[in-house]
């Protein structure tokens, strides 16, 4: 039996779950590669170009680390998963990143997943990922619509974000976290960040978890289109809890050397300011960060925002 393996960073938060059992239901094997630890950091980082993203690094960390244990390297090149939005260059850049850093030591399934065009564009990714397990075309589409929707497959919304974390809301005050959810979900790139204000007594509001129906009026309001489909929603989610009166204030976590992010976090924080009193605050993460910094800066914020709801400041 072939044994398919798949990195547990980046892309896999979008759409991993689906494949996982896409692949299982044709036939293979599928191993995904275990939560980051710090040795998959160290692989990645001495992997990597330097002023790659810390989640690029950690990323070619689990490739390396599923290289060695499976057939194949299910890569995709996710290209976009809507019209006229995209996800960031390195998503597309992913599968070339992959066979550079590891010269070329495992086959990779890369299937090019580009929806920015037609709709049919899923169904050649699916077809051919599923080409190294079957030759017929009709079945494999066949068990690709049973294990998922099509439209609904790649989702940035996918229900799995939400599982992989325990966002289960607590009593105390609740904090909005802006971030991808691939530094979040992963405990060691967002440095256990909802565990810890969860500790503290507060409740970490991601953007998967603000409905569609509070982002839309926030993007339309706007008036010019984000062109990048996380920033999308990150942004339109991040107005929403400002406009909210029970969120207490906002965390951004960003990965240092992130373009979109920056661009994003910017016009989120100017709009902001503008709009709403909440206080924001601002963590970059990247492989040197120290955890005690991170988490002295959680405690000010969160022991200053317990202060404001008591009426102390
Ligand atoms: S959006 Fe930012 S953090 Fe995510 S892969 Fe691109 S550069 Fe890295």
């Amino acid at each position: 039996m072939l044994t398919i393996g798949m990195p547990r960073a980046l892309v896999h938060y979008d759409c991993g779950d689906v494949w996982v059992k896409f692949f299982e239901t044709l036939g293979a094997a599928v191993a995904v590669s275990p939560e980051t630890a710090k040795d998959i950091v160290d692989i990645g980082v001495s992997l990597s170009v330097e002023d790659a993203c810390l989640p690029v690094k950690v990323y070619l960390g689990h490739a390396a680390y599923m290289a060695k244990r499976c057939d194949y390297l299910f890569v995709p090149r996710l290209v976009s998963l809507e019209q006229r939005t995209y996800m960031c260059p390195k998503f597309l850049g992913l599968p070339d990143m992959v066979r550079a850093a590891l010269r070329d030591s495992v086959r990779l399934i890369d299937p090019t997943i580009d929806l920015s065009k037609s709709a049919r564009a899923m169904t050649q990714a699916v077809v051919r990922a599923a080409s190294f397990l079957s030759k017929d075309p009709a079945r494999s589409l066949s068990v690709w619509r049973t294990c998922s929707r099509a439209a609904a497959v790649c989702s940035t919304e996918a229900d799995g974000r939400r599982k992989a974390v325990d966002c289960e809301e607590a009593a105390g005050l609740r904090i909005g976290v802006l971030s991808h959810p691939y530094i979040i979900i992963d405990r060691v790139l967002s440095m256990g960040l909802v565990d810890r204000l969860r500790e503290m007594g507060a409740s970490a509001i991601l953007p998967e978890s603000v409905l569609q129906d509070a982002v839309e009026p926030h993007l339309a309001e706007l008036g010019r289109h984000i062109f990048w489909t996380h920033e999308k929603r990150i942004y339109g989610a991040g107005m929403a809890m400002a406009s909210d009166p029970s969120i207490s204030g906002i965390i951004i976590v960003q990965a240092f050397g992130c373009g979109p992010g920056s661009m994003i976090y910017d016009l989120f924080t100017r709009k902001c300011r503008r709009r709403s009193a909440v206080p924001v605050l601002n963590l970059s993460i990247d492989e040197h960060t120290g955890e005690a910094g991170i988490v002295t800066r959680l405690e000010a914020f969160v022991d200053m925002l317990t202060r404001a709801e008591r009426g102390c400041m």
